[in-house]
């Protein structure tokens, strides 16, 4: 079964891929199916002896570019379509222990170019509406596989949090004539008591509403609606600042942080979000402490309402000390 079904009382599409319960799930080392295949060696995924950075399907999508019919028969309260789209595994590199925060920034602008390349061809599909580059980063955030590797989401619609953006976006550019994001940008570099590393082009800080103590976010300091519109110093700018963060949260508590990155970008839908669309990466990492995690538990699942027990002004004090160690 492997289909999308609407939920009547949100509005909300959600995905059903039933053979996603076969997923390897945290294989020993040396069976990684993300290493090379070494000469002699057992295949993997990648026929390649080594490698730079590698993209390939998802061998347990829950979209397809030609996926099957439903499985239930829709009706009018109850609409269902098939799971049309695309599921991508990005493996960083070939060393099983290679993260973006022990890469030289080069080789994380080169993931970048990756990025962007996937960004426009996914979004070209007519069937995609919305590509999303995101990594799930250690066992606590679900991690099924320990070799660095992101993935990529193409949805034939914009998903809830980004159309959900798009929305207050869309409603302070009404009110203001202002990209909001561009405002937010503006305020964090006058404000400065929640920023934890900058560059020329992007700006790292812990937002004014953070939902986890220690999630940060990396914005384009310029109004650019997607990584197709930056130039190649502004790519390089941002794989030097998301190595900067992600090499600052290992620091932190002196282990690698889990944490989930997410971008977000223009929707590929053609329907003229330039304005509104403004580029970032929010990484939320669910750490409260060394020890701590936080839960997503009654108010947040609930009622959608997070809390937050920790002032950013103060999680950014500890976060810049660690990320100005790291590039010291
Ligand atoms: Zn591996
Ligand atoms: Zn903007
Ligand atoms: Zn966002």
């Amino acid at each position: 079964m492997t289909e999308r079904r609407l939920d009547p009382l949100t509005g909300e599409w959600r995905m059903f891929a039933s053979h996603r319960q076969d997923r390897t799930f945290l294989p020993p080392d040396e069976h990684c199916p993300l290493c090379p295949t070494r000469p002699g060696g057992p295949p993997t995924e990648i026929p390649l002896p080594s490698f730079d950075v590698v993209v390939f399907e998802n061998r347990f999508p829950a979209l397809v570019r030609e996926p099957p019919a439903p499985a239930v028969a829709a009706s009018e309260l109850y609409p269902v379509a098939p799971s049309a789209g695309a599921n991508e595994v990005v493996v960083y590199s070939d060393d099983h222990t290679f993260g973006i925060a022990q890469m030289d920034a080069d080789r994380v602008a080169r993931l970048v170019a990756v990025w962007a390349d996937r960004y426009a061809e996914l979004g070209a599909r007519d069937e995609v509406a919305y590509v999303f580059i995101f990594e799930n980063r250690g066992v606590a955030v679900g991690v099924t596989l320990h070799h660095p590797h992101g993935q990529i989401y193409a949805y034939p619609e914009i998903p809830p949090r980004p159309r959900l953006e798009l929305e207050a976006a869309r409603a302070h550019l009404a009110e203001h004539g202002t990209c909001v994001m561009c405002d937010v940008v503006g305020r964090e570099r006058a404000d400065g008591v929640r920023v934890v590393a900058s560059n020329g082009s992007f700006l790292a800080f812990v937002p004014f509403a953070a939902r986890y103590p220690y999630e940060v976010h990396i914005v384009s300091q310029r109004h650019a609606a997607s990584l197709l519109d930056l130039s190649d110093p502004e790519r390089l700018a941002f794989a030097e600042l998301l190595q900067t963060v992600a090499a600052g949260y290992d620091r932190l508590f002196g282990f690698p942080l889990p944490y989930v990155m997410s971008m977000h970008q223009a929707p590929t839908d053609d329907g003229q979000h330039q304005a509104i669309s403004h580029l970032h990466v929010e990484l939320t990492p669910p750490h409260r402490s060394a020890e701590r995690l936080k839960y997503l538990a009654g108010s947040e699942l609930g009622a959608g309402a997070f809390i937050n027990d920790t002032a950013p002004e103060d999680t950014a004090v500890r976060l810049r000390a660690a990320m100005s160690a790291v590039s010291a």
